[in-house]
C-alpha cells in the first residue's frame, strides 16, 4: 500500500467515524485480498488451507472466517521462517524484524515490509491524536528503551516526544515532569502508579498534564484512580500487541475500548466458539495489512468481552473491555484447576497506603512469594491483609513476604503483578 505514515494517519483518523457498514465492507475486502495472498504466497497458510479443503473462494466475508483453523504463537514456533513469509520476498534482510515481548516466556520474531511499517506507525499514533494529542504538544514518554536519536520531524518540533527510562527512580521521573511540564504523558500504568504513590505519600506538587496515556499492562480501576488523583488529570488506556500495533483504545467517555476494525478483525472465542456480547472470550486477531508475515485467526490469549452498544463519543468503532492479560497469568490450584490471578492481586490494589508496588509469585501449588515495595506506613497489619487475600483462594498456602526496594521488570520493560513458576498450560 502506498503512502507514508502521515498519509495513513489522515486516512485512519477519518475511519474512526465512518458508518459501520462501510467499515465492514473495508474489512471484507481486505480479508479476501489477504486470504488470497496467503493461499498463493505463504506456504504455512497454503498447507493449512489445503488440509482443511479450503479455497480462498470459500472466504468471502468475516462470517466465513470460522472455517479457518485458529493458530497461536506455538504454531509459528513449529514452522520455518521461510514458510511463514511471503515467498515472493527474496531478501529477508530488506524486511523490518519485529519481536514480541516474551512476557509469556515465548518470544516471536516476525516481519513487516516498509509499506506496512508506515501503516503500523500511523496505527500507533491514532489513539493519541484523536484523543487530543496536538501535533506540537510537549509529550513525555516513559519507555523501557528510550531511543537515543531524535527523528527529523521531531527536530522541527512536530509530534515531538521527550523519552525517559520507565524503570528509573520515580523521584527522578517526578522531577523531570516538574521541569518539562509536559502537556501529555505516555507510558506503562505501573510507572505512573509508582510515581502517583510517591506524589501522594510525600505530598509533592506536579504540573498536571492534559492527559496521561497508559499502555501495555492491565490497568486496574484502583491504579487508574490513584494516577488521576495524584496527577489531577484523566487517564486514557491504549491496548496493543506487538503483533498488531495499537488496536483498541479508550476515548474521553470511557465506555470501553474502541476496536480499530479498519486494521484488524477481532474475534472473541471461548473453546473455539464465538461468545455473545458481554461474555468473556479469548481475543483472536486477523491483521489486515501485513502481507509479508500474515496473522490470520491468531489467538493472542488475552481475555476480553465486546459489546454491540455504540459509544456516546460518536466514533463508530465498536467497543470491547479487556478483562485479563494473557491466559498464562493464571494461578493453579491443587486440584489442577486454573484461576485468574486477579483474585490473588486485586485486594492489594486497595492497600496503596502501605504498598508502592507488589508482585505475587506462585512458586508451587500452595506456595507463594510476595514482593513488596513498602511505603513508610507499611506494617504487620498490612502484611496480614496481603496474606488474607491469598488465603481466600489458597487456604493452605505458605506465603513468604519479601520487602524490596524495587521489582524487576520483564525483558520487555513491562511490569507484571503476578507470575507463575509452574509449568504453563
Ligand atoms: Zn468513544
Amino acid at each position: 500500500m502506498p503512502g507514508n505514515k502521515y498519509f495513513h494517519m489522515l486516512r485512519l483518523m477519518r475511519n474512526e467515524k465512518r458508518p459501520l457498514a462501510e467499515l465492514r465492507n473495508i474489512q471484507n475486502e481486505k480479508l479476501r485480498r489477504l486470504i488470497d495472498h496467503a493461499y498463493h504466497h505463504v506456504p504455512f497458510y497454503r498447507e493449512r488451507f489445503k488440509k482443511t479443503n479450503l479455497h480462498p473462494d470459500d472466504i468471502r466475508t468475516i462470517d466465513d472466517l470460522q472455517k479457518i483453523p485458529v493458530i497461536d504463537k506455538d504454531d509459528f514456533h513449529q514452522s520455518e521462517n521461510s514458510d511463514l513469509i511471503d515467498k515472493k520476498i527474496k531478501n529477508i534482510d530488506q524486511l523490518i524484524t519485529l519481536h514480541t515481548s516474551g512476557s509469556s516466556g515465548k518470544t516471536l520474531h516476525f516481519f513487516a515490509d516498509h509499506g506496512y511499517n508506515q501503516i503500523r506507525k500511523a496505527q500507533f499514533l491514532r489513539p493519541y491524536l484523536t484523543n487530543g494529542n496536538g501535533l506540537f504538544d510537549r509529550v513525555l514518554w516513559f519507555r523501557a528503551t528510550p531511543r537515543s536519536k531524535q527523528p527529523f520531524h521531531e527536530r522541527l518540533g512536530f509530534l515531538k516526544t521527550y523519552q525517559l527510562d520507565a524503570g528509573m527512580d520515580p523521584l527522578i521521573q517526578i522531577k523531570s515532569i516538574q521541569t518539562l511540564k509536559p502537556a501529555m504523558m505516555r507510558g506503562y500504568g505501573s510507572t505512573f502508579h509508582l510515581m502517583a504513590s510517591k506524589i501522594l505519600e510525600e505530598n509533592i506538587s506536579v504540573p498536571p498534564p492534559r492527559i496521561i496515556f497508559t499502555d501495555s499492562e492491565l490497568l486496574s480501576t484502583a491504579s487508574r484512580r490513584k494516577i488521576e488523583k495524584a496527577f489531577q488529570t484523566r487517564v486514557i488506556d491504549v491496548y496493543g500487541t506487538f503483533e498488531t500495533e495499537n488496536v483498541a483504545y479508550e476515548c474521553h467517555k470511557h465506555e470501553g475500548y474502541h476496536m480499530a476494525i479498519d486494521c484488524v478483525i477481532m474475534e472473541f472465542l471461548k473453546e473455539g466458539n464465538p461468545v455473545k456480547p458481554g461474555e468473556v472470550g479469548e481475543i483472536v486477531f486477523t491483521v489486515l495489512d501485513n502481507y509479508t508475515f500474515p496473522f490470520i485467526r491468531y489467538n493472542i490469549h488475552d481475555l476480553a468481552a465486546y459489546t454491540d452498544r455504540p459509544c456516546s463519543c460518536g466514533r463508530t468503532f465498536p467497543l470491547m473491555k479487556i478483562i485479563a492479560g494473557r491466559m498464562y497469568d493464571y494461578a493453579k490450584k491443587s486440584d489442577g484447576t486454573k484461576i485468574s490471578s486477579t483474585p490473588l492481586t486485586s485486594h492489594m490494589w486497595f492497600l496503596g497506603k502501605y504498598i508502592h508496588e507488589f508482585q505475587v509469585i506462585q512458586e508451587d501449588i500452595d506456595q507463594f512469594s510476595v514482593l513488596i515495595v513498602p511505603t513508610k506506613f507499611y506494617s504487620d497489619k498490612a502484611a496480614k491483609k496481603v496474606e488474607k487475600g491469598i488465603y481466600q483462594n489458597f487456604p493452605k498456602a505458605k506465603i513468604k513476604i519479601h520487602l524490596v526496594d524495587q521489582i524487576k521488570r520483564e525483558a520487555s520493560g513491562k511490569f507484571i503483578d503476578f507470575k507463575t513458576l509452574l509449568t504453563r498450560p
